[in-house]
Parts: C-alpha cells; sequence; structure tokens
C-alpha cells in the first residue's frame, strides 16, 4: 500500500510511514493511492462474515502487502473485539450501535486499530513511541484505553481541568500502566496548543520520539470502515439492500469512512452528514462555498468543530467529479432545541435512549425518509448516552443505564497532575518525568 498527500498527488509513502507521521509535511491528509473494490466474491459472501472476519478482509484489500495476513488477522482480532450491532427501531429505521466498546464511543475502533497498528511497526530495540494527545473528552479515552498495556507505547493525555464529565474523566485519570494525564487549567484549545508547541520543539524532539494519535491519522480512519461493512451484512440478513447512513459529524472522519467504503463498493443510496450549529458542511452543500468558521459550543460538543479536518479528504476522493458528491452526500444541521426534542422523541417513539450526537442523527434520518420511502435508513450512534449526563432531564435521566465496566471507574483511584497553560510547565514537566 500506497499513500499520497492530498496536497502532493504525486507523494507517495509506505503505510508505516503515514502512520508515524500522522500528517505530511505540506499540511494535506494521507489517502490511499488506489481504492479499489472488493470483489463479488467477499459481497457474495458478506452476510455469512462475521465483524472480524469482515474486518480483515477490507483492511486486507486496502492495506496489501504492508501487514502480513496472519499478522493483520491477530491484530485485528485483539482490536476489534467488540460488537457493532443494528438494532431496529422500526420498519427501516435502525440505529447502529457503535458504542460497545473500551471507552462507549465509536472512537474506539479508530484508537484500538492504530495503538496496535504502530506497535506493531515498532522494531525490537526502537525508542519508546511517546503519544501526546489533546481531548475534550472522548478522545482522550478511547486513545488511553486503546494504547493501554500496549508494550513501548507510552501516553500523555491533556484536557482542561473542569471541563470534561465525570465519567469522561475516570476514563482519562483511572489507567496507570504506561498511560498519564495532565490537567490543564485552560481550555481545549490550550491543551491542544501544548501538543501542537511540543512536536516542534527541538529538545522534547531529541528526548523523545513524539507521536499524535489525533483523528486524521490514516489508521484511525481505516478501521471505521469495518463496522459500515458489516452494518450492511446485517441489513443483507433482514432482506434489505437499499440503505441510507445518517453519521452525526464533527470532524468528519467518520462519514469519510463510510464514504470510503462505499469506493470499496459498498452499495449505499445516500450518506446524511447531520451537524449541530457548526454547519460548515450544510452550508457548503447550499451555497457551494467552503467557508471555516470558529466553533461554536452545543450540547452535542464532540462535533463543536467549525472547520473539519478531514473534509479535506472527502474533497478529495471527488475531486474528479464534485456532482457525484452532490448525488451521494447531503448534509443538514441542527439546533440544541431540535437536538433535545430529538432526544425526547426517540424515547418517546421506541423506549430508547440516545446521546446527543445520535439525536441529531435519526433527526436528520427521519427527516430525510420523508421525501424517501422504500429505503431503510440507519443512524449511527457515536457514544453511549451515559457519557453526557447533564443533558438528561427526568424521565429520560434515569432510564439511562451505566454499564458495568463505568461503575467499576468509580472506585479506582483518579491520577492527574495539575498543570498551569504555559508551554516551560509542559516542557519541564515532559523532560522531568521521562
Ligand atoms: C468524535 C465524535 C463525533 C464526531 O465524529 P467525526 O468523525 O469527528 O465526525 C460524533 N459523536 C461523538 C460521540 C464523538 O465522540
Amino acid at each position: 500500500m500506497k499513500l499520497y498527500s492530498t496536497n502532493n498527488p504525486a507523494s507517495a509513502v509506505s503505510f508505516k510511514d503515514a502512520v508515524f507521521n500522522s500528517m505530511p509535511q505540506d499540511k494535506g491528509l494521507y489517502m490511499p493511492v488506489q481504492i479499489n473494490c472488493l470483489p463479488n466474491s467477499f459481497f457474495e459472501q458478506l452476510p455469512k462474515l462475521t465483524l472480524p472476519q469482515i474486518a480483515f478482509e477490507v483492511a486486507h484489500h486496502l492495506l496489501g502487502d504492508a501487514i502480513p495476513e496472519n499478522d493483520l488477522r491477530n491484530l485485528i482480532n485483539d482490536a476489534v473485539n467488540f460488537d457493532a450491532p443494528v438494532v431496529k427501531l422500526q420498519e427501516d429505521v435502525y440505529v447502529l450501535e457503535l458504542f460497545h466498546g473500551p471507552s462507549l464511543a465509536f472512537k474506539d475502533f479508530g484508537a484500538r486499530f492504530m495503538s496496535r497498528v504502530m506497535s506493531y511497526f515498532l522494531e525490537e530495540g526502537e525508542k519508546q513511541l511517546d503519544v501526546l494527545v489533546a481531548t475534550s473528552g472522548d478522545t482522550g479515552g478511547a486513545v488511553a484505553l486503546g494504547f493501554l498495556g500496549v508494550p513501548n507505547t507510552r501516553v500523555t493525555i491533556l484536557y482542561p481541568k473542569g471541563k470534561v464529565s465525570d465519567i469522561q474523566e475516570l476514563q482519562l485519570t483511572t489507567n496507570g500502566q504506561n498511560i498519564r494525564a495532565l490537567q490543564i487549567d485552560g481550555t481545549f484549545d490550550d491543551c491542544q496548543a501544548l501538543v501542537k508547541q511540543a512536536f516542534v520543539d527541538d529538545e522534547l524532539n531529541e528526548a523523545f520520539r513524539l507521536t499524535s494519535a489525533n483523528s486524521i491519522n490514516i489508521a484511525r480512519l481505516i478501521p471505521q470502515t469495518f463496522y459500515y461493512f458489516n452494518a450492511y451484512a446485517q441489513l443483507l440478513r433482514e432482506g434489505k439492500s437499499n440503505v441510507a447512513f445518517c453519521v452525526p459529524s464533527g470532524n468528519f472522519g467518520n462519514i469519510g469512512a463510510g464514504l470510503l467504503a462505499w469506493k470499496m463498493g459498498l452499495p449505499v443510496a445516500k450518506f446524511i452528514a447531520a451537524t449541530n450549529a457548526n454547519d460548515t458542511v450544510p452550508a457548503y452543500f447550499k451555497t457551494g462555498m467552503y467557508e471555516p468558521k470558529p466553533s461554536v459550543q452545543t450540547i452535542a460538543n464532540a462535533m463543536d468543530v467549525g472547520n473539519p479536518s478531514n473534509w479535506a479528504r472527502i474533497a478529495d476522493m471527488f475531486k474528479e467529479d464534485a456532482e457525484a458528491l452532490k448525488q451521494l452526500v447531503e448534509s443538514h444541521s441542527y439546533t440544541d432545541e431540535q437536538t433535545h426534542q430529538a432526544i425526547k422523541d426517540v424515547y418517546n417513539s421506541y423506549d430508547y435512549v440516545v446521546c446527543p450526537h445520535t439525536a441529531i442523527a435519526w433527526r436528520a434520518l427521519t427527516d430525510w425518509q420523508q421525501n424517501h420511502p422504500g429505503i431503510t435508513g440507519v443512524f449511527l450512534s457515536t457514544a453511549h448516552p451515559c457519557k453526557f449526563p447533564d443533558v438528561f432531564s427526568e424521565p429520560i435521566a434515569s432510564k439511562v443505564d451505566v454499564p458495568e465496566q463505568v461503575r467499576a471507574l468509580a472506585s479506582r483511584e483518579k491520577h492527574a497532575v495539575s498543570l498551569n497553560k504555559d508551554f516551560a510547565s509542559f516542557k519541564n514537566y515532559l523532560l522531568s518525568n521521562g
């Protein structure tokens, strides 16, 4: 497998280099040089395959000989060890539950796969990999749990003090082993600025082998294609083959993976990108102008992104045929008030509780289905509702079940080092805790 930068189609790097660099020097994003359709035999077999089997076939097809077959199979069986069931709510409305991994959010797919790929490529005797990650909540948990116990790696998480939910904080701070948490007296942007500055600091780069775990890494995108194929396999078993996916979108990695699956031959009638008030992409579909803006805060805060970093990948996939993009994809934005209402509507209609991000996707899907009868709709549930307890009021709040793994966190000891937001303190911490 070779990858190019979206800013330089003539470039070509190996999968290993793309994973460790995360982002090309030219600030583009890595994309596979070849995205071929999977063979017919794969689609014929599809209804019979399990999620790990599908994941292996798709990854092997895309990665080619970048990782030998047996190693890849072991890696995938280790990374993809939880379910992604499609649950029927009513005729032609299904929810794809992506929150059955360790951090209870779909980011587990990307983080677990990436951590294992990085560890696989670290050769004997190589310097320990130091992963720095800034988080506003969900990413940190997935990355921490993804790398927990992975040999020859260490993760340093920076999170804004007092600005993540209790459960998120427990997921960040109770791991021990090769994971350490820093609570920064500042905002998420301050945390991100510290990480960025560390990457360009000579002394730190001399002392450590630094890498990032953010969502632009190609090794986080690839595993997210797996659950689209697996959802389709489940629908085929129910006799459904005309399918639309609705994806709650922030940085547009999740829907980008769906489009990558489509490029590999997954037959999808429509992708709907549902956003909160951060409507850069919906506005683009309306006006034809792509204009990033500062993010605004909403109750679906994992989607508070004004300049979606993965949009460059989507634009690149359709660079030769912008019309095809408009045919295949729609995008709609919803307010916090509509999100609260959607949470209530889903609860009243199906006795089912969704997180605010998922609620927006349900609303966008069912709005779309009004004018598109006969197409089976799947909306992606990106996180377990228990991660966002402040959003719900009674009676829904008491209906949110808290999984055992989360209840168990409460009795664990929290470890976070407090730092203020200046770079000198952060750098000093890293150097004196090498
Ligand atoms: C990260 C996240 C999203 C947004 O996904 P993107 O891939 O950035 O579009 C949506 N919902 C939840 C719960 C998330 O954590």
